[in-house]
């Protein structure tokens, strides 16, 4: 067990028919009369946090919101970090310069305003912020966020940037980017971060790139999943291509006792809290 450095527990608050694998099958204009599953998945998951009294930083979609203060209030007033996963879960880099900055902003607003709570923090759907977009840094540092966490140093076909850093790291514009966990190995970087490798791959090969990152670069590694990921019941789209039902839906019964494990093998906390001296 690893218990020296705390790392950062960060869950992506968006339903099911909000992935963007799955956004083809979902029109925006469906959204309200699918059945919602995410207050259901946040209860259990703040239950695995309560079991082990960790802390942790929820990224949450301002039409999330909107729709669940309550469960907005539960997440804050057990001492969680609410923060902003963006309003209405479009990809920074399908966005123009202002649709995105409306969208963060008003996310903000409204996260805030349920939340009682200022809010900090951001993510970006999709890990959207690369190469062809650096402007989304200056956009998020403008609508008042103090970080974000939406750059994954990989290569990977719907997201990434290879080459930014693998570590927090303050912009020209004074945001901190607080990259996803990577493992550095035979010349290139591998997610370690969470995701559908957390599922797809056995439990055992997490723990060793967490061990890594805390033992090897002695840094507090960055782990991220989404409510729907600890839903079995969730329902199936079957319309969806057999790579995208793979990816979504594998192993999606073992993520809940995955997570109870990680939890318990490792110290983790809020992200606000871990890298406020960051960069
Ligand atoms: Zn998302």
């Amino acid at each position: 067990m690893t218990a020296r450095i705390t790392n950062a527990f960060t869950i992506d608050v968006e339903d099911y028919f909000q992935v963007s694998a799955l956004a083809p099958h979902f029109l925006r204009t469906q959204w309200e009369s699918v059945p919602c599953r995410v207050e259901r998945n946040v209860d259990v998951i703040l239950g695995l946090l309560d079991e082990v009294d960790t802390h942790a930083t929820f990224f949450t979609l301002g039409w999330i919101a909107e729709r669940y203060p309550e469960m907005i209030r539960r997440i804050g007033d057990a001492g969680h970090e609410v923060a902003s996963h963006g309003y209405g879960h479009e990809r920074a880099s399908s966005q123009t310069r202002a649709s995105f900055l409306a969208d963060i902003r008003l996310a903000r607003m409204v996260l805030e305003d349920v939340a009682g709570r200022a809010v900090v923090g951001y993510r970006a759907p999709s890990f959207s912020i690369g190469k062809s977009n650096p402007w989304a840094h200056d956009c998020i540092a403008e609508a008042g966020y103090a970080y974000s966490s939406s750059v994954y140093p990989i290569k990977h076909d719907h997201y990434g940037m290879p080459d930014a850093p693998r570590f927090p790291y303050r912009l020209d514009c004074g945001l901190v980017e607080v990259p996803v966990s990577t493992v550095r190995l035979m010349g290139r970087n591998w997610p370690a971060g969470g995701g559908g490798f957390f599922r797809l791959l056995p439990y055992a090969v997490s723990r060793w790139q967490i061990e890594r990152v805390n033992r090897e670069d002695g840094r507090p590694a960055i782990f991220y999943f989404h409510p729907w990921e600890v839903d079995p019941e969730q329902p199936r789209v079957l319309e969806a291509s057999a790579r995208t039902r793979f990816r979504h839906y594998v192993n999606l019964e073992r993520t809940e006792g995955r997570l109870r494990r990680l939890l318990r093998d490792f110290s983790w906390g809020r992200a606000d809290e871990i890298f406020r001296d960051a960069a």
